[in-house]
């Protein structure tokens, strides 16, 4: 049996957890290590399934708590070497990941922890470096793919073979130039190394889900300054539809769902 919940999702903390049988694997952990024991326990997670984390990027929202959780629980942290290097100098993570928890991925080659066979990918932001990740077991194939500064050529091949998909919706575009965010910042976000926008997310999906495959979509990190969940919702479901695809109702062919940022989703069997 395989779930998966978010736990937190944005800004203000990031972290996924996926497990298959007993093995538990965390994806991001920008919670305060108090804070993710206590989602723990009010889901009935149990910490001492979780066997590995996977970091994305450096960013102090990806990574606040993941030193804490790997030294205090011992448990092994995978990323690419430039992400551990630069965790390392984030002053934001007062606990550091100890080195011999410490292990570097090579991007595009698939490596195998417990059930779970993954290939992390390049993802464009203004981090050290960003992994987006493709994690395989049984018939499933569970993409995540947070921060987007842009789609670049090599994803719609891998959004193509996923069954499960967290992918960024971080912000409406009008939401964003009519906002209270300066100039400078709104240029940030919008640029090809910053997020991704509801709009952008809804035409690559559409283009781009393998409908034999797809079974659900979770759409994540959504800016709380920015957007609001019914228009993330509305700007996908609308580009999906369009596309062919039934989102409701008794002939449903695929699931979407926004992701909360301050509040865990459901867990879901997968
Ligand atoms: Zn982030
Ligand atoms: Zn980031």
């Amino acid at each position: 049996m395989s779930q998966f919940i978010s736990l937190s999702s944005g800004s203000s903390g990031n972290c996924y957890y996926l497990q298959v049988d007993d093995y538990g694997l965390i994806i991001d952990q920008g919670l305060s290590v108090r804070k993710f024991k206590q989602i723990c326990s009010n889901y009935g997670l149990s910490i001492a399934k979780i066997k590995a984390i996977l970091v994305t990027h450096d960013h102090t929202d990806h990574v606040k708590g993941v030193g804490a959780l790997s030294r205090d629980f011992r448990i092994p942290v995978y990323t690419s070497q430039a992400v551990h290097d630069s965790i390392m100098r984030n002053h934001f993570v007062s606990k550091k990941v100890p080195l011999n928890l410490q292990h570097a991925i090579e991007r595009g080659i698939e490596f195998e922890l417990g059930p779970f066979k993954i290939t992390s990918f390049a993802v464009p932001h203004d981090s050290a470096d960003n992994n987006g990740y493709k994690i395989r077991w049984d018939d499933k194939c569970f993409v995540l793919l947070t921060d987007v500064g842009h789609f670049s050529d090599d994803m719609p091949d891998i959004i193509h073979q996923a069954t499960h998909l967290v992918i960024e919706s971080n912000y409406d575009e009008h939401m964003l130039v009519t906002g209270r965010y300066p100039l400078r910042l709104q240029k940030r976000i919008s640029g090809p190394n910053g997020h991704i926008s509801n709009a952008e997310t809804a035409v690559f999906l559409a283009n781009n889900l393998n409908r034999d495959l797809i079974k659900k979509v979770w759409l994540c990190h959504l800016s709380a300054e920015n957007n609001v969940p019914r228009i993330a919702y509305e700007t996908c479901a609308e580009k999906l539809i369009e596309a062919g695809y039934i989102l409701n109702g008794e002939n449903r062919n695929v699931s979407l769902e926004v992701l909360a940022r301050q509040t865990p989703s459901l867990l879901t069997d997968l």
